[in-house]
């Protein structure tokens, strides 16, 4: 499947935030290009990064909205309008549908129950197949998990140092409500659907949902 193989950095620089997309060197000080305290790169990438600064206008502001969102989960626009798609069929907000389908994606809960340190390896790992829902071996980053299931890492995954440093790494971290995770089993359980609260990614999915309703 087609995936995007740039700079994860100049996504940031381009979107003018941080999104966290390498794991631990964003978090790891004097690393991160967009914070770093000597000659910070916070502008956009480019030869004319510098120099532009022009007004943006309102579409543009709704279209950097959401290549934040798209770009955040890694995921390229042919599928993230399918994601809008199926946000729009279901009941309720679509806005808070559209994150939650994209919150409940296999890669991503991997990354959130600690197995990772970022999206990128956690897509990773599952398409190598080191995961299994429900004792059933998963290699598809997009599987939709659903309340009740059970991730864990195969027999042989438990092994591999990628996954203990990301199990040692986020050992302190908060898990999000809608996740439990059973240290002893190393293995993980969906015990709700995400809410908006739930979900720190810092998009206002307003603007998403209005970017797809013009065009
Ligand atoms: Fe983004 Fe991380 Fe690169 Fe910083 S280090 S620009 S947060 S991907």
């Amino acid at each position: 499947m087609a995936r995007y193989r740039g700079s994860s950095c100049r996504i940031c620089r381009r979107e003018g935030t941080k999104l966290f997309l390498k794991g631990e060197r964003c978090h790891a000080r004097g690393k991160c290009p967009v914070d770093k305290p000597v000659n910070p790169r916070n502008y956009p990438p480019g030869q004319h990064g510098l120099r532009r600064r022009f007004r943006i206008s309102d579409y543009g502001v709704r279209l950097r909205e959401k290549q934040k969102l798209r770009k955040t989960y890694g995921i390229l626009e042919k599928q993230f309008r399918k994601y809008f798609r199926a946000a729009v069929r279901q009941k309720g907000v679509t806005g808070e549908n559209l994150l939650r389908l994209l919150e409940t994606r296999l890669d991503n809960t991997v990354y959130r129950l600690g197995y990772a340190t970022a999206r990128g390896s956690a897509r990773q790992l599952v398409r190598h197949g080191f995961f299994t829902v429900n004792g059933r071996r998963v290699n598809i980053p997009s599987y939709q998990v659903k309340v009740g299931d059970v991730v864990a890492p195969t027999e042989k995954a438990r092994q591999s140092e990628i996954i203990k440093f990301g199990l040692e790494y986020n050992s302190g971290k908060l898990l999000p409500e809608w996740l439990e995770f059973d240290a002893k089993k190393a293995e993980g359980r969906i015990v709700g659907w995400p809410t908006r609260e739930q979900i720190p990614v810092p998009v206002d999915e307003h603007l998403v949902v209005e970017f797809y309703s013009r065009v």
